[in-house]
């Protein structure tokens, strides 16, 4: 899809970021004394911003202990410098190292707990921490610790403020520039994906307590440099500065510029600044008027002001009515086929030994035993409620059997999580889809071809260049996965946005993505048309031939029958039957339980698959 006049929008945007660079630059020449205090003021709550829309908005995790970050780094360049003798330049680096710390602890409880415990979590922690610093004579108490000495640099005088605030400009200019790097690579992906779906995610091999540590780590790296800007600004630092009333200000910044850019942020922070200021003989109905705000923002605009422009965009898109929507569904590019020795193997590649699952008094799986080969196709049928879909969860981590065990390619995964099985190689669709719907379907991809572990994020500080080349790859290799599913059309859509089917296929082929030895497929065909299953059919084959085996569950008999060489029949949680599908349909337990006389009929003569001539509509059920 050609974007008209793309090279334009890129000059149109260095051009416009050119000219902001330069009335910032030019900036201080038009303020007074005072005026240049409240920016210097407003571009420390930017940097504070950043790493709390980083937090909140990117990773989606509730943080309310971002002034706690903001306070370590300003208390210990403070203590550092007044008290234990160190210059400036080596407490901030000192308070850094402790802010991150805290970002550490902080997200300790993150490794336990969901969103909305860990803001009341978080809140505590900041509580906690105000509390300290009003209370131990470490930190002097109310009356805060002042006399920190002024920062030095080799031939700019840091004492002006004028020139405090290029200072600080490059800080949050540097800041920003990490943290949209961040935001647009694998580290940022994933944790958007975690946003989005932490299940999703974790089923691509996400490792999400790890992920939620990061984003709180992030976090606090930012809050702790806007401490250390902020002590050598003031060169006093006192409680009311780092209090849950200036939390909820920060907060208030972070929705009303817009959680999920940290543009946004910025703009939400430097803007809030400024009015606070401008309001500040007002400051009780101000407090009042930003509440209100917030909450008509929550409301009317969650993606704050940084989402206008997409808002104002899609508005004109339809009032145009589609004028591009040529976008379509192409067909499926088979797979080439791998080598024999690979699906030769005959040990097993899968094996549920006995499993069962208890949910409180309800036995969702009774001893389920089942056996999969390299380069079958495996179908799972059953009524409604029979444990198909967990049994599934059970085999890629998701719950964990209550009794029983699972081995999956020679290695035993009873209690594996779902990350570590990605890894091993499983991959699952889920029987409700699951896509990370604020991401792009080519990041959707994305998120699933990166199979690098949490801990490569050690480049992200130390290595950038081997970040970006892994990038190129990564992108090259989803432009392929996207040609290959037809869905190049699509790639940069949300998946949202698309019809059922396109969004099963593209869960297929995300799954696919992290190139699985194993594939689950939970009905796959649910909501598909006729032609949509004639091509699921065709890509489920194509699957199998490249070397991937395939256990689906699904309700369309004719499907089952076409696709598959062995059939395990569930009912009630246990295993009542199994073998090829001709076999199973004729045992009078199936018939009994499942099938009934409609559904036999149904089934009976194989559907025909031939990709060129779909001699036959399916019917679902
Ligand atoms: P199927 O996929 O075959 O339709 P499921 O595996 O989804 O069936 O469900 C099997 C049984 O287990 C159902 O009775 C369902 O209500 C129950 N069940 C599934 N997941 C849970 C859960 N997380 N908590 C409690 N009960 C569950
Ligand atoms: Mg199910």
């Amino acid at each position: 899809m050609k974007l008209p006049g793309f090279r334009g929008v890129r000059t149109f945007r260095a051009g416009s970021l050119a000219a902001v660079a330069l009335v910032l630059w030019l900036l201080p020449y038009g303020l007074d004394g005072y005026a240049i205090h409240v920016v210097d003021i407003a571009l420390i709550y930017a940097v504070l911003a950043i790493g709390m829309g980083l937090a909140m908005g990117v990773s989606g995790q509730i943080n309310l202990a971002q002034v706690a970050f903001f306070g370590v780094g300003a208390y210990v360049v403070a203590i550092l410098t007044t008290d234990s003798g160190y210059g400036f330049w080596a407490a901030a680096v000192l308070a850094l190292l402790a802010t991150v710390a805290t970002g550490l602890l902080v997200g300790v409880p993150a490794l336990r707990m969901q969103s909305h415990y860990l803001g009341i979590v978080t809140l505590g922690l900041a509580l906690g921490f105000i509390n300290w610093i009003t209370n131990a004579s470490i930190t002097g108490g109310a009356d805060g610790i002042s006399g920190i000495p002024q920062p030095t640099l080799p031939g700019i005088d840091l004492s002006s403020e004028y020139l405090y605030y290029y200072l600080e400009l490059a800080v949050c200019a540097l800041g920003l520039a990490f943290g949209l790097f961040v935001v647009r690579t694998s580290l940022g992906r994933r944790l958007r994906a975690m946003r989005d779906d932490p299940l999703a995610a974790a089923a691509v091999g996400a490792e999400i307590p790890l992920l939620r540590m990061t984003a709180f780590v992030l976090a606090s790296l930012y809050g702790g440099l806007a401490g250390v800007l902020y002590a050598g600004l003031i060169r006093y630092v006192a409680p009311e500065t780092f209090s849950i009333g200036n939390m909820f200000i920060l907060l208030a910044m972070v929705i009303i510029g817009g959680r999920r850019s940290l543009a946004g942020c910025v703009v939400g922070a430097v803007g809030l600044t400024l009015i606070r200021e401008w309001l500040s003989d007002f400051s009780t109905y101000a407090q009042l008027g930003y509440g209100v705000v917030v909450v008509l923002m929550v409301v009317f605009a969650p993606t704050g002001l940084a989402g206008v422009p997409g808002r104002v965009r899609e508005f004109v898109n339809r009032r145009r009515g589609h004028a591009e929507n040529r976008a379509e569904l192409r067909p499926f590019q088979p797979y080439g086929e791998s080598e024999p020795a690979r699906v030769a193997d005959d040990r097993p590649l899968l094996e549920v030994r006995r499993v069962t699952k208890d949910f409180r008094g309800l036995r969702a799986l009774a001893e389920v035993s089942l056996t999969v080969l390299p380069g079958e196709i495996r179908g799972i049928v059953g009524p409604n409620g029979s444990g198909k879909t967990t049994l599934f969860n059970v085999i890629s981590g998701f719950y964990r059997a209550t009794s029983g065990q699972v081995a999956f390619a020679g290695h035993t995964t009873t209690t594996a999580r779902p990350y570590a099985l990605s890894h091993l190689g499983i991959a699952r669709t889920f029987q409700n889809l699951r896509l990370f719907n604020l991401l792009t379907v080519r990041e959707n991809l994305l998120v699933a071809l990166d199979r690098t572990r949490t801990h490569a994020i050690w480049r992200y500080a130390l290595w950038q260049p081997g970040v970006i080349g892994q990038e190129r790859q990564l992108r090259d290799e989803a432009t392929e996965l996207l040609d290959r599913f037809g869905l190049a059309d699509f790639a940069e859509a949300a998946p949202g946005s698309l019809p059922y089917g396109i969004q099963r296929r593209i869960e297929i082929a995300r799954a696919m993505a992290s190139r699985p030895r194993l594939l689950l497929l939970d009905e796959p065909a649910a909501g598909l048309n006729g032609e949509e299953m004639q091509q699921l059919a065709r890509i489920v084959r194509s699957i199998r031939d490249s070397g991937t085996t395939v256990v689906l569950i699904e309700h369309n008999m004719g499907l089952v029958m076409s696709l598959c060489e062995r059939v395990t029949v569930l009912s009630g949680g246990a295993v009542i039957a199994e073998g090829s599908p001709a076999e199973v349909v004729a045992t009078p337990e199936v018939i009994e339980a499942y099938l009934g006389d409609s559904a036999l009929a149904d089934a009976s003569p194989a559907p025909p698959t031939e990709d060129t001539a779909p001699a036959r509509k399916e019917t679902t059920r």
